[in-house]
């Protein structure tokens, strides 16, 4: 999956989430708005109802007194209430015309509090024609009694259905409120979690995965071209990764052609040599009275150029060797490698009265005995040849362990290098002395480089002018062997 695309349904998630947090969080505060409208409303329908309910028992009461003192002062509240009562009812019917239920129920306390009131006005109006006993009898009958009965029990019916709805709707709001709770904290929590977390984890992943591409540049820009990037996955990381390895199989394609042709060079080169050393032998053993001081000269120095010229053929073809060979890479005791590397310079050791000091014991590694032996003896047989004139050399072999590698030192008290040549002088053919001062033939270090490369391992150098030399080769542990 290409990171944009990952990195889009994360952020999509996310989005997701506090699209729902805001959602959730609208609905809740649309639902908060209605209920506190329909809690409003249905106080309001109850204090009417109230006042309604005031107005009939003043309306009652003033008809009452009026009736038994005829004084028109005892009227006050009747008239009130009759004045207030067809505004009541009007607002009554605007609050009760949404709900079906109230709306039915209202209809019926109108009728009876339109009757009540108009049985009021009669009553008031029979007193004042006809006098107290003509209304008293009419009171008896009871007809206002049992409107006035209808009209309280209908209001206290309505009234209690307004306070079940106002306690409805309150629990509602709450329910509602405790959903917005848990929705804003788990989709919080959940958004946060998918931002830190998995940020976290793909920063993680592409820094590592970054850090695998240097190093696979690092170690094939450093000649391991064995070296391959993992490639599993469609994604951009991948696909420069499988770049990079198509590169190093054309690098490892180009460099196997180039050794090919280096040693098929060198081998052909070495049967006419063979014939130039033999002849010019010839001469000399069988022309060698007929030819002057000179020409002897001569004829031994085209032995002595074919010689040396054999010498380079025979590098060039043991370094071409170690890019063709196949080598089987196993765990290796590096003081049998090291005791048999100082057994085949015995004699020069012996030679140059050269002290060698090993540091036992060594640990094993992961190579290939004849690479390695090779190795340590041209590191040796450097460490015994750059010395200052009739110095005696004196060299110590140690090894480290440095994670999961082991680094095995070749130190010695000879001339050093300038820091400058560190790198040049692990190239094929570079030298920097004459060959009359220090022979040689420029090939003993690109040897070693090139055998601890195929061996998955480094060399290298630290080394100053006059201050001896402490070169090291490096190359994975190799446990118990
Ligand atoms: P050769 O030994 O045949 O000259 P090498 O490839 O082994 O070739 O070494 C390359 C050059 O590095 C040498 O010619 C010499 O100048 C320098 N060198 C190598 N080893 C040492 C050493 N131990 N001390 C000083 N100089 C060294």
């Amino acid at each position: 999956m290409r990171i944009a695309l990952k990195y889009g349904i994360g952020y999509g998630v996310a989005i997701l989430l506090l699209a729902a947090i805001a959602v959730a969080a609208y609905v809740s505060a649309t639902q908060y708005r209605e209920s506190m409208l329909a809690v409003r409303r249905s106080q309001v329908l109850a204090d009417e109802l109230q006042a309604m309910r005031e107005n009939l028992i003043d309306a009652e009461t003033g008809e009452r007194g009026y009736v038994i003192t005829g004084l028109s002062a005892f009227l006050e509240p009747h008239d009130r209430a009759t004045a207030e009562v067809p505004g009541r009812l009007a607002a009554l019917e605007t609050l009760t015309r949404d709900d079906l239920s109230q709306a039915e129920r209202f209809a019926k306390l109108r009728d009876l509090v339109e009757r009540r009131m108009q049985y009021t006005a009669s009553v008031v109006a029979d007193r004042r024609a006809n006098g107290f006993d003509s209304a008293a009898t009419t009171i008896e009958a009871g007809q206002g009694k049992s409107l006035m009965d209808g009209a309280r029990q209908i209001v206290g019916q309505m009234i209690a259905m307004e306070k079940a709805s106002i306690q409805r709707r309150q629990v509602e709001t709450a329910e509602s409120f405790r959903f917005l709770e848990q929705v804003s904290v788990v989709g919080t929590l959940a958004t946060l979690n998918i931002m830190l977390i998995g940020g976290f984890l793909t920063m993680r992943n592409m820094n590592r995965r970054i850090d695998q591409l240097v190093e696979a540049t690092r170690m094939l820009g450093s000649g391991n071209l064995n070296y391959r990037l993992e490639t599993a996955g469609h994604d951009e990381v991948t696909t420069v990764g499988r770049a990079i390895n198509t590169m190093a199989d054309d690098l490892q394609e180009h460099k196997e052609a180039l050794d090919s042709f280096v040693y098929t060079v060198s081998h052909d080169l070495r049967a006419p040599l063979r014939g130039m050393q033999g002849f010019s032998q010839a001469i000399l053993e069988d022309y060698g009275d007929k030819l002057d001081e000179t020409g002897r000269d001569l004829a031994g120095r085209v032995i002595a150029a074919a010689a040396r010229m054999d010498e380079l053929i025979q590098d060039l073809l043991d370094y071409s060797r170690l890019g063709r060979a196949q080598i089987e890479i196993r765990p290796i005791r590096l003081e049998q490698v090291v005791d048999s590397a100082l057994s085949s310079l015995s004699k020069v050791i012996g030679n140059t009265h050269a002290t060698v000091r090993v540091e036992r014991p060594l640990p094993a590694v992961l190579g290939h005995r004849p690479i390695l032996q090779k190795a340590v003896a041209n590191l040796v047989s450097n460490a015994v040849k750059f010395v200052k004139p009739g110095a005696a050399p004196e060299i110590r072999v140690r090894a480290e362990t440095k994670g999961p590698f082991v680094r095995l030192y070749v130190e010695d008290n000879g001339i050093g290098i300038d820091p400058l040549h560190h790198q040049r002088i692990f190239k094929v053919f570079e030298r920097l002395h004459g060959i009359e001062s220090y022979p040689g033939t420029g090939m003993g270090l690109a040897i070693v480089r090139k055998g601890m490369e195929r061996l998955g391992g480094r060399a290298g150098v630290d080394s100053e002018p006059g201050r001896g030399s402490l070169f090291w080769i490096e190359l994975p542990q190799g446990g118990q062997s």
